[in-house]
């Protein structure tokens, strides 16, 4: 094979692989959002083949022929790159579809010019072939709308660069590296036409063509290939930008840099002092020590969940946090009212059952670990279905509240009282001994004995039955006092009512 043919073969090869990259994206039906690429990478594909076919003929005739089609990758392969670098262009009229007609009309008119060279000359002037170099190839004096043109090229070039240098000076994170490529992609056509236009190319040969579609290969892979990981940031950004949680971000000395809308909002609510009370770190906590750090804060009646997650570089020196708040106000409201619903009698406002057998497990294993003594009373209001049935229920109901409220009068703090069941009360009496729990009964009896409750048109008066246990083995269970307690109590109704008993014996 002779060494065009070789040349030939080669730029073949070249405009294949530009070609196959067209496929991939018309494949991806991509080819619609990046018209000025897939039209860069056809330009460069016309501009190779062409050459190609250029380098696989030896006469003038054949030579402009090929030109019909290598010229149409010629002439808009500057105007299409310019295009694709506009896409990244700050100004919006980079944008435009003036700029767009413009730069595509003066590409139509320079393949139309080569088109119609014959007539005007205005292009290729004399062409013929040169054959002292190792193969034929075309040669031809330049036109002043040849000169015109190669100056555009130039100039749109130039600004490709400008484009995509600025782009790749102000790129931050993992898009730095897709605007370094983007920025070397375009500068890459110098090269080839530098080598040609110095002589320093092999065989004299115009390496431009191969050096374009090199470029344009690059570009589609920093556009295509690498898209994503600029969108990612920016994606993200957005996010931050909408989210409805304020998010603040502060140095390592936990002043702020930065909020987004909602915490600038969220600010103007609470106001500078507000914010910083909201946003300070746990006492003991440095700002930026721990990698992540949440906390729950009430400000301005107002209650928030707080995260500040760790914001460092690639090397790992601490940055700052982000700080993102979520107001919990709604739900700590309506897990606050539920805790209430399951710990309180609706009736007597008092702790209920399962509360009061809560406290009483908190208090055993507290006497457990102290090996101090724990006692519970339990007592039972004697006959209580003739008040019911003599004043009726509501009657009944005051009279249970009244009972709640003397009982608890009569308790002291440390004491939780419960409505145990339907008239039947209990109270706890941490670090209490036998005879200390003996007489606090006694001190509850009579003051429910004293107690006179005004119903419709009458007084009640009610009197208690009450049973004490102590627990103060370590092997004291929760409900061991307080089955015991309940056992006392039975026996104090039994023998009357209107009487304490203390159960006295632990093992039983
Ligand atoms: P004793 O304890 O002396 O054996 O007699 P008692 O009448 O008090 O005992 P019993 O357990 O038989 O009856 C308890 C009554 O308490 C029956 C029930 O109607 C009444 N009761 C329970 N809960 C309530 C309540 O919430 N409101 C009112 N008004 N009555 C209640
Ligand atoms: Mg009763
Ligand atoms: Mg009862």
């Amino acid at each position: 094979m002779t060494l065009a043919l070789e040349l030939a073969l080669f730029h073949t090869l070249v405009a294949a692989g530009v070609a196959f990259l067209v496929g991939v994206l018309v494949g991806r039906r991509q080819a619609r959002a990046r018209p000025w690429l897939v039209g860069s990478l056809v330009a460069a594909f016309l501009y190779a083949a062409g050459f190609a076919l250029e380098l696989a003929g030896d006469d003038v005739a054949w030579v402009l022929a090929t030109f019909r089609v290598q010229h149409l990758g010629v002439a808009f392969v500057p105007s299409l790159v310019l295009l694709v670098a506009f896409e990244f262009a700050r100004p919006a009229w980079a944008r435009s579809r003036a700029v767009q007609g413009v730069l595509l009309g003066v590409s139509a008119a320079t393949y139309l010019a080569v088109v119609t060279n014959p007539w005007h000359g205005l292009y290729h002037v004399a062409p013929r072939m040169d054959a002292s170099g190792p193969f034929p190839m075309i040669a031809f004096d330049r036109g002043p709308w040849y000169v015109a043109f190669h100056l555009y090229v130039a100039a749109a070039l130039l600004a490709a660069n400008a484009v995509f240098v600025q782009a790749w000076r102000v790129a931050r994170g993992q898009a730095r590296a897709r605007a370094q490529l983007l920025a070397a992609a375009s500068l890459l056509p110098w090269a080839g036409s530098g080598l040609y236009l110095a002589g320093l190319s092999p065989w004299g040969l115009d390496t431009t063509p191969a050096f374009l579609a090199g470029s344009v290969a690059l570009l589609y892979v920093g556009i295509v290939r690498m898209g994503l990981a600029d969108v990612l940031p920016v994606a993200r950004e957005l996010v931050v930008e909408h989210l409805s949680d304020p998010v603040v971000v502060v140095d390592p000395t936990g002043t702020s840099l930065d909020r987004n809308p909602a915490a600038v909002a969220l600010r103007s609510v609470l106001g500078a002092a507000g914010e910083s009370a909201l946003l300070a770190e746990p006492d003991g906590a440095a700002p930026g020590e721990a990698p992540v750090g949440a906390w729950r804060r009430e400000v301005a009646g107002r209650t928030f969940d707080v995260r500040a997650v760790a914001l460092s570089d690639r090397r790992g020196v601490p940055l700052g946090r982000a700080i993102v708040v979520h107001d919990v106000s709604q739900a700590a409201r309506l897990e606050a009212s539920l805790r209430e619903l399951a710990t309180t009698d609706g009736l007597t406002g008092l702790a209920n059952r399962r509360h009061l057998l809560e406290l009483a497990e908190r208090d055993v294993a507290r006497a457990r670990r102290s090996g101090r003594p724990f006692a519970v009373a339990i007592f039972d209001i004697d006959r209580f279905k003739v008040v019911n049935d003599r004043h009726g229920h509501h009657a009944g109901d005051d009279v249970l509240r009244a009972v709640a409220a003397c009982a608890l009068a009569n308790a002291r703090a440390s004491d939780a009282v419960a409505r145990y069941g339907g008239e039947e009360f209990a109270i706890t009496l941490p670090d209490v001994g036998e005879d200390e729990a003996a007489a606090a009964g006694e001190r509850v009896r009579v003051a429910l004995a004293a107690l006179r409750v005004p119903v419709a048109g009458a007084e009640v008066q009610v009197t208690v039955s009450l049973g004490v246990a102590v627990g103060s083995r370590p092997s004291s269970s929760r409900s061991g006092p307080l089955r015991r307690a309940d056992a006392a109590q039975y026996r104090a109704k039994l023998a009357g009512g209107d009487a304490v008993v203390v159960d006295r014996g632990e093992a039983a």
